[in-house]
């Protein structure tokens, strides 16, 4: 999608700061870390949101939750324990409309779920 910002992220058109990549998958790190280690994983292909999962477009999230897991062993975190998050739509908070899973870890996060 020529106006999504992690579609330019992903072609390079805006810089980030790449953490991992594969054929499915692109990984960078937030530009506003809410904790020592917070990463976004997209799927390569626009997705708007896990709202749009379908069984057409399903093994992007496998993908995700695959390179997640290199992602976190990687940024010393799988032991201590980490939190991935995406937000949906309005009241989800999404602020960016391209699927993208929150990696986050590095301290201990508040107990929340809203
Ligand atoms: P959301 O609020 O949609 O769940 O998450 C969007 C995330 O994208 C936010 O945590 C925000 O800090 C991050 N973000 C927004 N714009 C950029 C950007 O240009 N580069 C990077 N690396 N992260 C961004
Ligand atoms: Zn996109």
């Amino acid at each position: 999608m020529s106006d999504c910002l992690f579609c330019k992220i992903i072609a390079g058109e805006i810089p980030s700061t790449k953490i991992y990549e594969d054929e499915f998958v692109y990984a960078f790190k937030d530009i506003n870390p809410l904790a020592p280690v917070h990463i976004l994983v997209v799927p390569k292909n626009h997705i708007s949101s896990a709202a749009e999962i379908n069984s057409e477009n399903s093994s992007a999230v496998a993908h995700i939750f695959e390179a997640a897991a290199k992602i976190a062993k990687e940024q010393g975190i799988a032991e201590d324990g980490y939190r991935i998050v995406t937000n949906i739509g309005e009241n989800g908070c999404q602020s960016v409309k391209h699927l993208h899973f929150h990696i986050m870890g590095g301290r201990k996060l508040e107990v929340t779920m809203g």
